[in-house]
């Protein structure tokens, strides 16, 4: 919708709001949020801002600076459909008070230096971007995280023929593992689910391409938006989770996008659709070139697959993210590209011979990240790619999965662990730096946030262990 801070004003007294409520993005990449009666809402709110206790948020910083400020943006103004009295939610960026300017550690100020960065070498003045986050809808899970060994059961885990229904008397028409793509209702049961979740994103100003069953037989599904600006996609894409998983709890189902939560089925990745474009034409359309793209296009494809494993802490940034990147279940392994061959890094998706619509799929990422910092991060990789002409190579047209052992192991890989993306970021980090988009500061915080996500399994006895070591 694209409001002013007038028009926001307005819009709170026409439409009877009572609340505003202020949302924000933590570092690992999920919303948090704060409510104020609407009256609270001036037009200095918008400059000044509105302060907060940021002392207990995830990666920010320690108590003795907690003191905050959130500066909410009237471009993200929307009527928040789940609050049973009217509430207005406005997305937020993070001020450091003492040194009266952005929040370093703020995921959103990262993509927005990411956006301002892109212009500034003059390459292209936008980048568009396209994620396709696939998600499980499922009946029911039941975890205990302060357990020693962390187990956790969800009812669909057990059998293909139990796949996420519970029914009793079972009337038949699950999809098998892997078949979920995509059989019509009754196979397909969450076609009303979906669309539901489709229409709220609708009216909250979310523009929709399709929605669809995904491959794995669990409820697996996928939603897609029309391509939008980095920043602003990064807030939709924050907004489109909330919807899905708060429309899923209505329905009492629950929604989860971690990567890969069923064993032997597919994963759920968030393909990440991406192109440059100036002074509104495309960028990466070329109609010689290999698959209609162009040189530049080329180049940040080589910067992508140059920086893939270091990218692959921002973009595959879980422990889980590494139990998805193996062979046999649509996801990549190999850090290649290619026209049609899904089981490469980077795809070039062949629909349609519109210049406008030349755009490159990067499919390493998965919808655990945190899209501010993973887009800024793909963003910076394909500008260091484009300015030090870092050409891919050939592409690979055979099907990864079939080549030989020796074909194999001379091609680049994507990390087998999170531990091994954060030493690849270590390794290979000065291409965030540049244009001052990421901070050492805040690649610090992010290494040190995650390597305690990696200690935190690493730590305890997996409940497989008892099956392979209990007997012994
Ligand atoms: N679920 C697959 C992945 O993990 C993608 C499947 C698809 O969209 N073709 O990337
Ligand atoms: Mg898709
Ligand atoms: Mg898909
Ligand atoms: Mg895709």
């Amino acid at each position: 919708m694209s409001l002013t801070a007038k028009e926001v004003l307005r819009m709170v007294k026409e439409q009877q709001v009572e609340f505003v409520d202020l949302k924000f993005i933590d570092l690992p990449g999920l919303w948090q949020h704060m409510t104020i009666p609407a009256e609270a809402l001036t037009e200095e709110s918008f400059t000044e801002g509105i302060g907060f206790d940021g002392s207990s948020i995830r990666g920010f910083k320690s108590i003795h600076e907690s003191d905050m400020i959130l500066i909410p943006d009237p471009s993200t103004a929307v009527i928040d459909p789940f609050c049973e009295i009217p509430t207005l939610s406005l997305i937020c960026n993070v001020f450091d008070p003492v040194k009266k300017g952005p929040y370093e550690r703020d995921p959103r100020y990262i993509a927005q230096k990411a956006e301002a960065y892109l212009k500034s070498t003059g390459i292209a003045d936008v980048s568009y971007w396209g994620p396709e986050a696939e998600f499980f809808i499922l009946d029911d899970i039941r975890f205990d995280q302060n357990q020693h060994c962390g187990y956790y059961f969800i009812d669909s885990i057990e059998g293909f023929w139990n796949s996420g229904r519970e029914e009793n008397p079972n009337l038949g028409y699950k999809p098998r593992y892997k078949e979920g793509y995509f059989p019509v209702p009754p196979t397909d049961n969450y076609q009303n689910l979906r669309s539901e979740m489709v229409m709220t994103m609708q009216r909250c100003g979310i523009v929709v391409e399709c929605h669809h069953h995904e491959v794995a037989t669990a409820g697996q599904a996928e939603i897609d938006m029309r391509f939008a600006p980095l920043t602003q996609m990064a807030d939709q894409l924050m907004l489109f989770k909330y919807i899905v998983k708060n429309v899923a709890r209505r329905h009492g189902k629950t929604v989860t996008f971690m990567p890969k939560p069923i064993f032997q089925d597919n994963g759920s990745g968030m393909h990440v659709h991406q192109s440059l474009w100036k002074e509104g034409k495309p960028l990466f359309f070329d109609p010689n070139g290999y698959a209609q793209l162009s040189e530049l296009a080329l180049y940040y494809i080589g910067g992508l697959l140059k920086h893939g494993p270091a990218l692959a802490a921002f973009c595959s940034p879980t422990t889980n993210s590494y139990k998805r990147l193996v062979p046999g279940f649509e996801a990549p392994v190999y850090l290649a590209y290619s026209q049609r061959n899904r089981s490469a890094a980077v795809r070039i998706p062949m629909y349609s011979n519109s210049p406008n619509a030349k755009r490159i799929e990067y499919r390493p990422p998965d919808p655990s990240c945190n899209p501010y910092l993973a887009f800024a991060a793909l963003l910076l990789a394909g500008i260091d790619g484009i300015k030090n002409k870092i050409h891919p190579g050939e592409p690979l047209e055979k099907d990864i999965y079939e080549l030989s052992p020796e074909e194999l192991a001379a091609l680049p890989a994507l990390p087998g662990s999170l531990e091994e993306a954060l030493k690849a970021l270590e390794a290979d980090h000065d291409f965030l730096l540049a244009g001052g988009v990421f901070t050492e500061d805040l690649l610090q915080a992010w290494v040190d946030y995650k390597r305690g996500e990696v200690d935190a399994i690493r730590l305890r006895p997996h409940p497989y262990e008892f099956a392979l070591y209990f007997d012994i």
